[in-house]
């Protein structure tokens, strides 16, 4: 498929008026050919304009049109598959198997929340009926829905090029809830962005949606992308990246004359915690499984292990030795962008004065190779250090011995917000483990046991989020169906007559969907 490196606005693919730039291929640094044109502040102020038009169209769509538009994207997307993975694997150096895989789960995403669509009782629908005799008050009729927010900007990772990119869970989730989507693409992966983008500009077409709906802007985050999040149109922003452009970002959203909710998904350490009997019967096995872990995409998955957290001692000492024993068996990695390789050399030097436990095979600067580097600290100086917490974007972690199992809890206690925490624990360990659940329970998005954080299922019970820095919307998730609840807002109707009622609060039901109905659930029509 040719590779226009336009810009798309309502359905036209536009010279961006801004600079010009290349992709890059990381693992050989070789330039494309494909030159990609950045969008300027009157293009990003056009494609808002549009969306916010299409919105009083769209923000009308029945569940059922918005379900086919989104199985028509994923059909779209199956379509061009080999072309996705052939860029895909040029642009970011990741393994074919990994882009096909992700592609998948990108589907996958899009398709739950079709079915979520189509099963029509999302948006939670509450009826309190009228009570006319009431005192001293009569009581009027209240029904609760759900209603979209309007125009979203959504940011794209570096490091999931398809499930947190140009049609990832954020674009989903937007369109399900009804809202127009304008992304913001990564630098490291546009001729794939553009492969997404037309895929999903078919789909509209094929449906006859409003083609401003969608929209894909190149351009550099702090010019376009602060031009997006600070457009009075724009109401609501999905961002995946690293804690200091989150933030950034975050804090143009919050201080606009009208303040935006802001759903960044940002950095994280994910900590380990090996209870006492969990190291001694199965320390090598875990050392094993955690680099494993820690090597998936070069440890640039923002749910890596970078922290391991055990009580010191033989048992710790076996666990240090696989650790140092294996490490150097592990080959390097080609990073996903030179500048993320350069960074990530820059953070191992900055602990180059902590124990080393182990390296990986020498890295090729050239190629953006990164090789795994493991440092160890005890608990009492990591303590006072707690700047060590901060996430070493690649394959790096921190084994942090503690002096008893009252300094673990201490450790716990001193973290900031993470997408994961990690419990390894026998049934001699739950003492232990019920110390600690509440300490992560106040820091933590998901709490996992005798595993390792770094697959998120696609499931209506995830949780992909956590309190700050891990999210700056500790309340919401980015995977899973609840993820649609970011782009939507509740909407009460009182006193309003049936017919001129959304379709979810009618008296008959018709689509017989679940409703809390005078406090009892019911699926079936009010007479
Ligand atoms: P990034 O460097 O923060 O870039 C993300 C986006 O933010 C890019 O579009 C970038 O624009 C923009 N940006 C960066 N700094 C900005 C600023 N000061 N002002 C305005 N815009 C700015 O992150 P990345 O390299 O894409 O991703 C790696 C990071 O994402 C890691 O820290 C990883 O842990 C995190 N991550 C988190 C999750 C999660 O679910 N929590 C998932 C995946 C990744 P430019 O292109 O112009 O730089």
């Amino acid at each position: 498929m040719s590779i226009t490196g336009n810009i798309l606005i309502n359905g036209q693919w536009l010279s961006g008026a801004a600079s010009n730039f290349s992709a890059v291929n990381p693992a050989t640094g070789t330039k494309s050919l494909q030159i990609f044109s950045n969008a300027d502040i009157a293009q990003v102020d056009n494609a808002v304009e549009l969306a916010s038009t299409a919105f009083d169209t769209f923000s009308q769509y029945s569940d059922t049109q918005k379900a086919t538009l989104l199985r028509s994207i994923s059909a779209e997307l199956e379509i061009i598959r080999p072309a996705i993975i052939e860029q895909g694997t040029w642009e970011t150096a990741l393994p074919e198997m990994r882009i096909d895989g992700e592609l998948s789960r990108t589907i996958g995403q899009l398709s739950m929340f079709a079915q979520l669509l189509e099963k029509g009782d999302w948006k939670r629908p509450v009826i309190e009926q009228a009570q006319p005799n009431r005192k001293p008050l009569p009581k009027p009729d209240l029904r609760l829905t759900q209603v979209p927010l309007g125009p979203v900007v959504v940011f794209s990772a570096s490091n999931f090029p398809l499930a947190f990119s140009v049609a990832g869970g954020d674009t989903a989730s937007a369109l399900a809830a009804g809202c127009p989507v304008i992304v913001k693409t990564h630098s490291a992966h546009p001729a794939t962005s553009e492969l997404i983008a037309s895929a999903i500009l078919k789909a509209i077409e094929t449906c006859g949606a409003p083609k401003a709906i969608f929209a894909m802007l190149h351009g550099s985050g702090r010019t376009i992308g602060t031009a997006l999040v600070r457009h009075p149109k724009v109401k609501a922003v999905g961002f995946t990246g690293s804690i200091t452009g989150g933030r950034a970002l975050y804090d143009v959203a919050v201080s606009r004359p009208e303040p935006i909710p802001f759903f960044g998904e940002l950095g994280s350490t994910n900590p380990v915690y090996i209870l006492p009997q969990s190291l001694e019967e199965k320390a090598e096995q875990i050392a094993g499984s955690f680099l494993d872990s820690l090597m998936m995409g070069v440890g640039q998955f923002c749910t890596s292990p970078g922290m391991l957290i055990a009580v010191k001692g033989s048992a710790f000492d076996r666990l240090f030795t696989a650790l140092a024993e294996k490490a150097p068996t592990l080959g390097a990695g080609s990073m996903l962008t030179a500048g993320i390789c350069d960074n990530y050399n820059v953070l191992c030097a900055k602990r180059s004065n902590l124990t080393i436990i182990g390296r990986g095979s020498a890295a090729d600067n050239a190629a953006s190779q990164a090789q795994v580097s493991l440092f160890s600290i005890d608990a009492t100086d990591y303590l006072a250090n707690l700047d060590l917490e901060e996430e070493v974007f690649g394959p790096s972690s921190l084994v942090i011995g503690c002096e008893s199992q009252a300094q673990m809890l201490e450790v716990a206690a001193s973290m900031k917000g993470h997408l994961t925490g990690a419990i390894f624990a026998q049934e001699k360990d739950h003492n232990i483990a019920t110390k600690l659940l509440p300490i992560l329970q106040q820091r933590i998005g998901r709490v996992l046991f005798d595993g390792f954080g770094t697959g998120v299922e696609l499931s209506s019970a995830m949780s992909h989020g956590g309190p700050y820095p891990s999210s700056s919307a500790s309340q919401t998730t980015s995977v899973g169906t609840r993820a649609i609840e970011r782009f939507t807002r509740p909407l009460c109707y009182q006193n309003t007559p049936d017919a001129l009622l959304p379709i979810e609060l009618q008296n008959a039901n018709p689509g017989g969907i679940m409703r809390l109905v005078n406090n009892q659930w019911s699926d079936k029509s009010i007479i």
